[in-house]
C-alpha cells in the first residue's frame, strides 16, 4: 500500500477543497466544444435518448465514491445513470450488490428500482467522449465537478479508480501528483482518512481479453467491504 504525504492532500491536512462549486454541470454545458458538438449531434441522431452531462448516482453521505472514466454512448448516455445499459454495468452492479453496496435487482435501465448503499458513482468526464477517449483538456476541464463531488460526501472514506484516467484525475482533484502514487490494479494508495484503490476499468474489452477477470474487479470490492467495516 502506497502511504502519501498529508501535507499534499486537501481533504487530509492541507487547505479544504471547495465546498460551494456545482457538484453536476448544466445540460447544456459549453465547456468542452468537442464534446458538445457531440453532444449535439447525438441529440439530432437519437432524440429519445438522454445526451447530457450524466450526473451522479447514489448517496452523498456514503463512504464510498467510484470514478469511472466517461459515459458511454449507448450506456449512462442513452439512459442517464452511470453503467446503465451497456456492458460494464453488468459486472459493476453485480459486484456493488455482491459487496453490500447495492440493493435491488439491475435491468439496465434507471428506473429499475437500485439503490447503491453507503456508495456514489461518477464520472472523471460527464460527457459521452467521440471512441469512449476524452481529450486531456477535457479530463482537465471537466475535474471541476469531480472536485465539487469529493466535497461534497462529508463521510468519505474511499474512492475506487475505475483505469488509469480516473485514478489520474482523482489523485489531482485531491490536490495530490501522479507519481506519489502510481496505478496498478490492485493497488491500495492511503491518504490521511482516504483510501484510493485502483481497478482496471470493468469494460467490455478489459474483459473479453482477460486483462480483468470478475475475480480479480471482486477482489477490489471485498477490501474496500472489508476496510469499510
Ligand atoms: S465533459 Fe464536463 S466540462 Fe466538458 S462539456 Fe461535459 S460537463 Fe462540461
Amino acid at each position: 500500500m502506497t502511504t502519501i504525504s498529508t501535507t499534499e492532500n486537501h481533504r487530509a491536512g492541507g487547505q479544504p477543497l471547495p465546498a460551494l462549486l456545482e457538484t453536476e454541470p448544466d445540460r447544456n454545458c459549453p465547456l468542452c466544444p468537442r464534446l458538445a458538438s457531440f453532444r449535439e449531434a447525438t441529440r439530432a441522431r437519437e432524440p429519445a435518448w438522454f445526451n447530457s452531462p450524466v450526473p451522479s448516482f447514489g448517496d452523498p453521505d456514503g463512504r464510498l465514491l467510484i470514478v469511472g472514466l466517461a459515459p458511454g454512448v449507448q450506456g449512462a448516455n442513452r439512459t442517464g445513470r452511470p453503467f446503465t445499459g451497456d456492458f460494464a454495468g453488468d459486472l459493476l452492479y453485480a459486484t456493488l450488490i455482491e459487496y453490500g453496496f447495492a440493493k435491488g435487482v439491475y435491468q439496465a435501465r434507471p428506473d429499475d428500482g437500485l439503490r447503491l448503499v453507503d456508495c456514489r458513482i461518477g464520472n472523471a468526464v460527464r460527457c459521452v467522449p467521440p471512441q469512449n477517449k476524452p481529450l486531456p483538456a477535457e479530463i482537465n476541464t471537466c475535474r471541476q465537478f469531480l472536485i465539487a463531488t469529493l466535497a461534497s460526501m462529508p463521510r468519505l472514506g474511499a474512492i475506487v479508480a475505475l483505469g488509469r484516467v480516473a485514478h489520474e484525475s482523482t489523485l489531482k482533484a485531491l490536490g495530490l501528483r501522479s507519481a506519489a502514487a502510481p496505478f496498478a490494479h490492485g493497488a491500495i494508495h492511503q491518504t490521511g482518512g482516504l483510501k484510493l484503490y485502483d481497478s482496471y476499468h470493468c469494460s467490455r474489452y478489459n474483459t473479453n481479453t482477460r486483462v480483468l477477470t470478475p475475480e480479480m474487479f471482486r477482489s477490489v470490492f471485498a477490501k474496500v467491504r472489508a476496510d469499510l467495516s
